[in-house]
């Protein structure tokens, strides 16, 4: 059986065409199907749009949250709730091709691979400056963690039961997905395919907001910063002691003019500059400590046609 998470978050013009897409590609093939809808605190009518769909269609679960937790609380909702021996993660604005998905059961199928990932070959419709830094973050991340990032690799892809059990066992409250997907590992085959621009509706996602969404995943996934923290400290400790051996040996061998209160200034504030830095660096770990060790659950559901849904944590 093949299981397909969507999560939706003010997806009322797009969902529809994503359902009937989607159910079209869903029955060419064998051995059943679910679709686990997760409603995350819309407030158009999603919701209304989603009961209806569970109505007519016995293939449609849905969750609904009592307000928005974030896409990636949506999918970790969904991992926790499918049924599917295969089961892949689908944006509802049909950006993710569902006609993808034959040839990667295929794939699957096929033994050699426990995940098939979609790959976007190119960037259309997004701004050179996004892309720029897109590069640039895959480049960074890639470098100072261990979880295995490739460029252009969506949520889009279609795994293994043995896949989904490992991502529900990493119930870590700061989710990042496609840093969770590389660290648990297992062959994954790479599926290049076209951008597609979103049907209908608008994206949720603006330029500074996919920022934070690359510093947390860098957080979440590396302890480089922390050292890079160090390093730092070490680096001024030695030109510190550099610096106190050529002014006493000046002093020795020139006297003492008074001089040098433009020169104190500027290294009173690059000092007070790099101490702040480090001090953010440290503080956005501890940011992360405090939310985990509350220990709140990921998302809080309002309503469900599942039925014995898993207790979130
Ligand atoms: N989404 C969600 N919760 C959010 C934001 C987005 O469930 O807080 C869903 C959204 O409904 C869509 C998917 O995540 O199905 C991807 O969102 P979007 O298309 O806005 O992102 P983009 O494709 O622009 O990166
Ligand atoms: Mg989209």
């Amino acid at each position: 059986m093949v299981s397909i998470i969507v999560p939706c978050y003010n997806e009322q013009e797009a969902l529809p065409l994503f359902y009937k897409e989607a159910s079209a590609v869903l029955q060419t093939l064998e051995g059943g199907y679910e679709m686990v809808f997760v409603n995350d605190g819309s407030s158009d009518r999603t919701l209304e749009i989603l009961r209806d769909l569970a109505g007519q269609d016995e293939h449609v679960l849905y969750l609904s949250f009592s307000r928005n937790f974030g896409k990636e609380s949506a999918m970790y909702a969904g991992f926790c709730n499918v049924h599917g021996d295969y089961v892949a993660v689908m944006d509802a604005d049909l950006q993710h091709p569902p006609a993808l998905l034959p040839e990667m059961l295929n794939i699957l199928e096929s033994g050699e691979y426990d995940s098939v990932a979609a790959r976007r070959t190119s960037r259309t419709g997004e701004s050179p400056v996004r892309s720029w830094f897109s590069r640039k973050f895959y480049k960074i991340i890639n470098k100072i963690s261990d979880a295995d990032l490739v460029d252009g690799v969506t949520d889009f892809r279609l795994m293994k039961r043995s896949m989904v059990e490992a991502i529900v066992a990493m119930d870590e409250y700061n989710r990042f997905s496609k840093g969770i997907f590389g660290w648990i590992g297992f062959r994954t085959y790479f599926l290049p395919y076209e951008n597609v621009e979103r049907v209908a509706g608008t994206t949720k996602w603006n330029f500074w907001k996919l920022f934070k969404y690359a510093v947390d995943g860098i957080v979440n996934f590396s302890q480089v910063p922390l050292s890079l923290a160090s390093w730092f400290g070490i680096f001024m400790t030695f030109f510190a002691f550099v610096m106190i051996v050529f002014i006493v040996v000046r002093k020795l061998l020139f006297g003492d003019p008074v001089a040098g209160w433009a020169s104190l200034i500027c290294v009173i504030i690059f000092v007070g500059g790099i101490q702040l830095f480090c001090l953010g660096i440290i503080g956005q770990y501890i940011a992360k400590i405090y939310m985990e060790t509350k220990g709140r659950p990921h998302y809080i559901l309002a309503e469900s046609n599942i039925q014995n849904v898993r207790p979130v944590r």
